[in-house]
């Protein structure tokens, strides 16, 4: 637990990499690897067809299983997609929504980021909502209009009650998968500001309850001062949760 009184939050996104065996092979190594006490809660998210696996892997451990996304549906004639009740079926405990990947590749809209969010409350699922501005909208000076409207976009039309379920992730577009990441500064300024956007819609108390991650090149080399920040209280890891080393270096970052 911070000062804050949030529980810091490391999160391993997997992407499109791993097969079953590969999965429960990663998911080993990380469980023995992270068995004393743990100062941040530790989650991580395979593709959907190793999520059960994961999830036997882990079982007794206290590291827990997300979806890298899903469909708001929960039934019906939706090809490909993958309902929030399936993913709890094989395991999920949180859903990543809205990530940049799935704006940017997938055309994915606020619109529908809003529906899977509303979607993986009503399931009892915890959402980790992804933000972000890409590198020409940080230029042009449009960094936090950007940000609070994906923010808002996502969670409108909830009760404060269901924003206090809600993980939020901001990562910067031009800082996924580049090397680049955030100054700790830069990324604790739109952090602020985004908390202070959930104390205006959902109540101070609310606002200071959410946990809000810093995802884009976070790295064993600068997680510790990322994580120093006072609104920063977790990580959305990519490449460097896919090795053992580096993503427990980064779990261990957490003060
Ligand atoms: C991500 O995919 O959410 C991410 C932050 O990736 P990386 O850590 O590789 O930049």
């Amino acid at each position: 637990m911070t000062a804050r009184g949030r529980r810091p939050l490391i999160a391993g996104n997997w992407k499109l990499h791993n097969t079953i065996a590969e999965t429960v092979a990663l998911c080993r190594a990380l469980r023995n690897e992270l068995a004393g006490a743990l100062d941040a809660e530790v989650v991580v998210a395979p593709v959907y067809t190793a999520l059960a696996a994961a999830r036997d892997a882990l079982d007794g451990s206290r590291i827990e299983v997300a979806a890298q996304d899903c469909h708001w549906e929960p039934k019906g004639a939706f090809t490909g997609a993958v309902a929030v009740s399936l993913l709890a079926d094989a395991g999920a405990k949180w859903i990543i929504v809205g990530h940049s990947e799935r704006r940017q590749l997938f055309g994915e809209t606020d619109e529908a980021v809003r529906k899977k969010t509303a979607a993986v409350l009503t399931g009892g699922v915890t959402p980790i909502v992804c933000v972000g501005e890409t590198l020409a909208e940080r230029e042009r000076g449009k960094t936090l209009e950007v940000v609070l409207g994906q923010l808002d976009g996502a969670l409108a039309g909830l009760a404060p009650e269901q924003v206090a379920h809600v993980v939020v992730a901001y990562e910067p577009v031009w800082a996924i998968g580049t090397g680049r990441n955030a100054s700790p500064g830069d990324a604790e300024e739109v952090h602020r500001a985004i908390r202070g956007r959930l104390a205006a819609s959902a109540g101070a108390q609310v606002a200071d309850g959410v946990r809000i991650l810093y995802g884009g090149s976070v790295k064993p080399d600068n997680a510790r001062a990322l994580l120093a920040e006072p609104d920063i209280d977790g990580a959305l890891v990519g490449g460097a949760s896919l090795a053992v080393d580096s993503f427990v270096a980064i779990v261990r970052a957490v003060r």
